[in-house]
């Protein structure tokens, strides 16, 4: 399938993107391209212009800040694969990354692109919401930061404006004792997450501290446990106690349902997926 004509634009800075956002208001950012060009392909989407932001030098890039990793839009999953800052302290991008498509989805799709597309199935989205990452964008009326929580709106759907750019992704540094983990079921054409559920714990004491628990694949948008969450915060974290908690994996999901698996059976998997993935993350945490 070949897709409908378009106009080719290459950016060389984040404020010539932005200007040809608004020059181009039927445009289309493309970063990897390994969701866009398929809907193009498809005539899902008929963009008149396409922005290229693939050669933004700022915008690519993982940078070591102190408090916090910053992720420039445009870093690929296989640069984070290869990052030792990510792998030591957040091993659950390392843990997800490595289960995205196939290589070469891997070596082209952008962390950038997979926040902003926020397809449903996505892996990224659950860790972005695990380790409670900020989103920031840039407009014509500058910039500004959107908390992860804040950013998945619905199906396809973010708190992006249509002529902002997202420059970078930024996730805190864990403190104190923590554990991450990240389960997939994974579909056996794409890959994409038929279920995926991203953890994060801090024990104090032998106690759950703080927990966040991101869910994709399941329901329309990725979305935080927080019943899952409320039921395990301040407890001893045995095994039953993680169970009887990730039996609420499903509450406050818009379950999603196909010809692969019902809506039934992905709330179930989000309850056997949360339950694995509660239990690695609190395992890793007391090493
Ligand atoms: C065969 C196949 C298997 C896949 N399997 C998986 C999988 O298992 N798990 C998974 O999570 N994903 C999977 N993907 C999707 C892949 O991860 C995508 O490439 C990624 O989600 C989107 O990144 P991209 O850089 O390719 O974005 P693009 O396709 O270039 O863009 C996607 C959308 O985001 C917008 N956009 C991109 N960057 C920005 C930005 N910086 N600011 C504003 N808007 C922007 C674009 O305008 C477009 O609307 C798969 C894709 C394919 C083709």
């Amino acid at each position: 399938m070949y897709p409908a004509a378009f106009e080719y634009y290459r950016a060389t800075s984040v404020p010539e993107i932005v200007q040809l956002l608004q020059q181009h208001p039927d445009g289309k950012i493309l970063a990897g391209g390994h969701s866009l060009l398929p809907l193009m392909k498809l005539r899902l989407a008929e963009p008149a212009a396409l922005i290229d932001i693939g050669r933004v030098p700022d915008l690519s890039g993982i940078q070591d800040a102190g408090d916090s990793i910053v992720v420039g839009a445009t870093t690929t999953y296989w640069d984070l694969l290869q990052s030792e800052v990510i792998r030591q302290s957040l091993p659950l991008i390392t843990e997800a990354a490595n289960v995205v498509g196939d290589i070469q989805v891997r070596n082209r799709g952008t962390l950038g692109g997979a926040m902003a597309h926020a397809d449903p199935a996505a892996d990224m989205p659950a860790v972005a919401l695990a380790l409670d990452a900020s989103i920031k964008v840039v407009g014509p009326s500058g910039e500004r930061t959107i908390p992860a929580s804040e950013f998945f709106v619905d199906m396809f759907t973010t708190a992006l404006n249509p002529d902002e750019v997202l420059t970078q992704i930024i996730f805190p540094k864990p403190q104190g004792t923590s554990g991450q983990a990240y389960e997939k079921f994974a579909h056996p054409a794409s890959g994409y997450a038929v279920v995926g559920v991203a953890a994060f714990v801090t024990l104090d004491g032998g106690k759950v501290q703080t927990v966040r628990v991101g869910i994709t694949g399941a329901g329309t948008v990725a979305k935080r446990a927080s019943a899952v969450e409320q039921a395990l915060a301040g407890q001893e974290p045995t095994e039953q106690a993680i169970e009887s908690a990730s039996a609420h994996a499903a509450e406050g999901l818009e379950l999603n349902g196909d010809i692969f698996a019902s809506e039934e059976y992905r709330a179930h998997l989000a309850r056997v997926f949360t339950q694995r993935a509660l239990s690695r993350a609190v395992a890793a945490a007391r090493g």
